[in-house]
């Protein structure tokens, strides 16, 4: 074989066309890339159509070879018009359907005629034909066609001339793109028309048909990135827009989610408002009413006889609004929580102590724990208060019942998915559906005229759920009740801290006062107490209840700064409330901690128990001593104690 120019040419448009006809395969298979397909099918005709005209730039190949060889390029002019056709004036979903009728006959036609073409001689002479192209030392052997060759290759080219008039108008109604057709299709025509003068021997030249191909080929490739182009461009903007929108819902849900949290508080908030009110309201009105009765009688000298019933139901309604009041605040500030690894059987038994006193006298309480029960980590405190809660309400239920078996069992064992499970289970009244769906509901309480206050519960399954964690009932009326609560197991190898007891509901009394109130250089003298505290009766309530002082009553901190660091070793005891207007107790006990600090041992100091964070961290400092109000005076008694011994303990050289 002795390659030449034309077939360098020839070849180069050959493997051209070819890669991009690949392009346009792999492009097709894209969503919205149908008009790929057409593409393809031009490429690769025009492809076919180079690969037949490398063959006739090679001199050694015989006439009989050129002649059968030369016969395809008919059918792949064919096929290559009629994907032009296809084109320019279909779509790519329905290439063939939306075509005209007219084309339709077109394209058949030209298809026809191409198949006719393969038969033998209807094309071809038995000559071969040379085309010699001397200066670039090119021959061309060309088969010698028949009349019918020379018809249909004007009939081609009249097919092609179809899509450029189409392309030409498109052009001029100002549609993008439509430039890149026309120049491509003016070259190929250039070409063409080159080729027929170069083969009849007008002039010298190589045969440009290839070239010409090449051109309308390239300008589909254009059109191809374009689109890709276009397409990047539209998925960009696409993103943007869908990142924007994302945005936006995320944001307007976000917001709907924090008004309906708000919502809900506020309606939790109100119902809480409410409940708080029943509750305090009901002991207020016979408190109130008890003791204006008493004054009244008091004014006309003379005490009704029932004086002492009417004392001590005040003092129980009083207790009572006490309870609704601690109940609530353990609710909703776990201010001074202590979380840790805890063993359950510890918080259980510390928990049982305390219900003991209640459960004595109803049922015989057990205990089933099972094996590998994992520790959990909570706060003992808390989760002790919900198991005498659920221990409490089981005692109620069973003496409610008043029926044998009496019995409740409290059970611990390790779930399938490694969670503890722990189970509150009695023999008691048992509960129908509607009362179960309400449990945990603030105030909801069957039991308000025996001391209920519908609390329990409620502030038990926050306290579970605080520690990731559930509370769920399973009962049947007659039967009894199974309370369950389910934790997280704390991870495999957790440290497990011993329970700090939990303490009982209400404070054991202090002991009598055995020895003296004061020691060493002022024992002899009565000792000297300082109240500070904004509420007038509040101040004299804990005067009256320091019976055995000298007591001074100021009602602010500022003054009572003044008198402190003036008289420094003047008090023995100073009891000072926590939040008061102007200088708080903190900022009293701030300045004092400055200039004069050998007093901070004989401070006891009262909180409302309204713990907010600032109060509840400056009552957790070491060396600070405090009591919750309401309290009662043996608490009291004992604090004070407790006072004066630091403060010898701190005069001791
Ligand atoms: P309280 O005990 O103050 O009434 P709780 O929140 O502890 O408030 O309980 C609410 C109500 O749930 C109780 O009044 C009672 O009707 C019902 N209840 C709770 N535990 C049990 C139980 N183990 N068996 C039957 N009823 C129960
Ligand atoms: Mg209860």
């Amino acid at each position: 074989m002795t390659p030449n120019l034309a077939t360098f040419v020839s070849m180069s448009a050959f493997v051209a066309l070819v890669g991009m006809g690949v392009v346009f395969t792999a492009l097709a298979r894209g969503p919205r890339w149908a008009n790929a397909r057409i593409y393809t099918v031009i490429a690769f005709s025009a492809a076919a159509y180079s690969a037949v005209d490398v063959c006739f730039t090679l001199p050694e190949l015989n006439g009989e070879l050129v002649r059968s060889i030369g016969v395809l390029n008919y059918l792949t002019a064919c096929i290559h018009a009629c994907a032009w056709v296809v084109h320019a004036f279909s779509t790519p979903e329905h290439p063939w359907r939306d075509l005209s009728p007219r084309l339709r006959v077109v394209v058949i036609i030209t298809m026809t005629l191409g198949v006719v073409a393969l038969v033998p001689h209807v094309m071809n002479t038995d000559g071969v034909h040379e085309v010699r192209v001397a200066w670039a030392g090119v021959v061309y052997h060309q088969p010698e066609t028949t009349i019918f060759a020379d018809l249909m290759s004007v009939w081609v080219l009249g097919v092609l001339a179809l899509p450029l008039v189409a392309f030409v108008r498109a052009y001029r109604r100002g549609e993008r793109g439509r430039g890149v057709w026309v120049v491509s299709f003016t070259i190929f025509l250039a070409c063409g028309i080159s080729e027929a003068l170069t083969t009849n021997g007008v002039y010298d030249f190589l045969f440009l048909g290839d070239v010409g191909l090449l051109a309308m080929v390239l300008s589909v490739l254009v059109d191809s990135v374009r689109q890709v182009r276009r397409d990047a461009q539209a998925l960009e903007a696409f993103g943007q827009d869908l990142a924007a929108q994302v945005e936006r819902r995320t944001l307007e849900r976000d917001e709907a989610r924090t008004a309906l949290q708000h919502a809900e508080r506020l309606a939790a908030l109100g119902r809480l408002a409410a409940g708080v009110g029943h509750e305090i309201n009901n002991p207020l009105s016979y408190v109130r009413s008890n003791l204006r009765l008493l004054h009244e009688a008091l004014a006309h000298g003379k005490l009704p006889d029932d004086a002492g019933e009417l004392l001590e139901e005040s003092i129980e309604g009083t207790e009572r609004i006490r309870r609704v009041v601690s109940d609530l605040r353990s609710y909703a500030l776990p201010v001074d929580e202590q979380r840790r690894v805890l063993d359950l059987r510890e918080v259980l038994s510390s928990a049982l102590k305390v219900a003991a006193h209640q459960l004595r006298h109803i049922a015989p309480v057990t205990q089933e724990h099972g094996p590998d029960v994992p520790g959990v980590v909570a706060d003992p405190l808390r989760l002790g208060q919900v198991f005498v809660n659920l221990l409490v309400n089981a005692g109620h239920a069973v003496r409610e019942a008043n029926r044998d078996p009496r019995r409740i069992v409290v059970r611990t064992r390790r779930a399938a998915d490694g969670r503890a499970v722990i189970e509150v289970q009695d023999s008691g009244v048992g509960m129908p559906p509607e009362l179960l769906a309400r449990l945990g509901e603030p105030y909801f309480s069957t039991r308000i005229d025996r001391g209920g206050t519908g609390l329990g519960l409620f502030v038990s399954r926050g306290i579970v759920a605080s520690f990731g964690g559930t509370l769920d009932f399973e009962s049947t009326v007659g039967v009894g009740t199974v309370a369950r609560v389910t934790l997280p197991g704390a991870p495999a190898g957790a440290a497990v801290a011993t329970a700090a007891p939990v303490t009982a509901p209400t404070p054991e009394p202090a002991p009598p006062p055995t020895k003296p109130l004061l020691a060493g250089p002022a024992a002899g003298r009565r000792p000297r107490a300082l109240i500070v505290d904004d509420e007038p009766a509040v101040a004299r309530a804990f005067s009256r209840m320091l019976s055995d002082f000298e007591v001074t009553i100021l009602h602010d901190a500022q003054a009572a700064a003044r008198m402190l660091t003036e008289r420094p070793s003047h008090f023995d005891l100073v009891l000072c409330d926590v939040m008061m207007p102007g200088m708080t107790g903190a900022q009293l006990h701030a300045q004092l901690e400055r200039e004069a600090p050998a007093l901070l041992p004989r401070f006891v100091f009262v909180t409302g128990g309204t713990m907010l964070p600032e109060v509840s961290s400056f009552l957790g400092r070491a060396g600070i001593h405090h009591l919750t109000k309401p309290f009662d005076r043996e608490a009291l008694v004992a604090a004070s104690r407790a006072a004066l011994e630091r403060s010898a303990a701190a005069q001791q050289p």
